[in-house]
């Protein structure tokens, strides 16, 4: 069952706010994301960014929708939502593109993740692709 978000809208425009360098694709621009709350027992995810497309998107004006699972979302920690959400909005992404009439228009993607791995993956084998050594990096300044 879904439900209207507006804490998390509220609380996307917030990170949207503090880290547009990060999200160029949704800071300022005119992308429309709906955000919902799936109330279920059980969830594969904690959030999801999807595209809406074509007739449907025509029809709700949204670009994006972004569900959360309320059941993680009540008990969570603030900067875990915050993460959360920077993490779902990363995933839109704008393609700038040419109509054969020669105007630019935005097609909006999905982003996709950044490396996909087991930690096993680093601990038995390095950093054997450049964005194992970007993730080292980033722990290095961490630490
Ligand atoms: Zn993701």
């Amino acid at each position: 069952m879904y439900s209207e978000a507006e804490e998390v809208q509220q609380l996307a425009e917030v990170v949207i706010d503090q880290h547009g360098d990060s999200l160029q694709d949704v800071y300022g621009t005119a992308c429309r994301i709906k955000y919902l709350f799936k109330d279920s027992k059980k969830s594969q995810y904690l959030g999801k960014c999807s595209r809406a497309t074509g007739k449907w998107a025509h029809l709700v004006a949204t670009d994006y929708v972004i569900e959360i699972w309320l059941q993680w979302w009540k008990d969570a920690l603030p900067n875990a939502k915050k993460a959360l959400l920077f993490h779902e909005l990363r995933h839109i992404q704008s393609v700038e593109k040419e109509t054969p009439e020669g105007d630019l228009e935005i097609n909006w993607k999905i982003r996709k993740h950044d490396a996909e791995m087991f930690v096993d993956d680093i601990a038995l084998f390095g950093t054997w692709l450049p964005v194992h050594t970007e993730i080292l990096e980033v722990c290095k300044e961490l630490s």
